[in-house]
């Protein structure tokens, strides 16, 4: 793997911002802060053609983000009104969370893949039931009483998706996206979300990737109870359908750009393969647990005790998606006690 957005993983390791970049011609690279994240700014991506500017991952709604992203436009030559189309590789907020703001300063059409829309429709719809469905969640993860506490939603909270906007328009694995003198065509890679997308740009061999493949960071694949297919099988598939792309550019939407695509496949398949171990080696030592039981003796890059928050949430659907995994290959065993009762995993006989 080599790094190619040296600016930028310079700027990643001083933690200082790092500059917008003409990355080919007309196609810019711009950073756009989340607050209160480790991960600091999605890196939002200007797509220039004859007459057409498509920006993909428009970034978290608050005004530093926008603010960054006009001043990425200014920097060429454009302002929000001159925005014709939205991509997101995903509906997270820190891709999709300002499209809403941004079709509103331009009129652009805003697209994604169906499963995210679908996806979006059901966050949505959950509304005032998402408190009781999380509890019973929580509670069938083994969480205990006094956590589920904590980490449970509220119905009254804010919910990021709430405000969030359905597209206009909907992109299939292996559409192109609708701008004239630029082939930019859609690749789905399900697992991170059900409706994942990557954009390759065929004429410049770029791989925008979407937070499918980092080059640091391994993206969270948490249990997904909307989801066609079980997550981490999709996340799979989805990064050996990577292979076909390793002489591609990686543009990635945090961290920084880089080239070798196989090798960081690679990488990440043993990383879930050594999560998938792991979690055997913690049933063998301690016996039938709950997801609970089995995340709080995962390794974590910082340690549990760091794990706080809505990280913890996080970690519980992680740990979830890799025991189902285990489960539906037959190397581990579900015993489910009832609604009420937390479900209990055990190495196979
Ligand atoms: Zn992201």
């Amino acid at each position: 793997m080599r790094v190619t957005g040296t600016a930028q993983r310079e700027a990643w390791i001083a933690k200082t911002w790092p500059p917008v970049e003409e990355v080919r011609s007309d196609l810019w690279s711009v950073p756009v802060p989340i607050p209160d994240s480790p991960l600091r700014y999605t890196l939002t991506y200007l797509v220039a053609s004859d007459n057409e500017l498509v920006v993909v991952d428009p970034g978290w709604d608050t005004d530093a983000g926008w603010n960054a992203l006009v001043d990425g436009l200014k920097a060429t030559g454009a302002s929000p009104a001159d925005v014709t189309g939205i991509v997101v590789t995903h509906i997270h907020p820190d891709h999709h969370g300002m499209s809403g703001r941004l079709r509103a300063a331009s009129g652009a059409w805003v697209a994604m893949h169906p499963a995210e829309r679908h996806t979006l429709a059901l966050l949505r719809a959950q509304g005032a039931n998402m408190a009781a469905g999380d509890r019973a969640w929580l509670r069938r993860s083994g969480v205990p009483d006094e956590v589920a506490e904590e980490l449970s939603m509220q119905s009254g909270d804010g919910h990021p998706f709430a405000r969030m906007i359905d597209p206009d328009r909907l992109l299939e694995h292996g559409d192109l996206v609708p701008m004239g003198g630029r082939q930019l065509r859609a690749v789905w890679t399900p697992g991170h979300t059900p409706g994942h997308l990557c954009l390759h740009d065929e004429a410049e061999n770029l791989l925008l990737t979407g937070d499918h493949v980092l080059p640091r960071i391994s993206p969270n694949i948490g249990l997904q109870p909307h989801a066609a297919e079980p997550p981490l099988a999709a996340y799979l598939r989805s990064l050996e359908s990577m292979a076909s792309f390793d002489s591609a550019e990686a543009l990635p939407a945090h961290e920084y750009r880089f080239i070798g695509l196989a090798s960081r496949v690679r990488m990440l398949l043993a990383h879930h393969e050594r999560r998938c171990d792991e979690v055997i080696e913690i049933l063998r030592r301690r016996g039938p647990s709950s997801t609970w039981q089995v995340t709080t003796e995962l390794t974590w890059s910082r340690g549990w005790a760091a794990v706080t928050g809505f990280m913890r949430r996080a970690a519980l659907a992680e740990a979830g998606a890799h025991l189902q995994h285990l489960a539906d290959r037959g190397r581990i065993t579900a015993t489910p006690d009832g609604p009420e009762q937390p479900e209990i995993f055990a190495v196979s006989p």
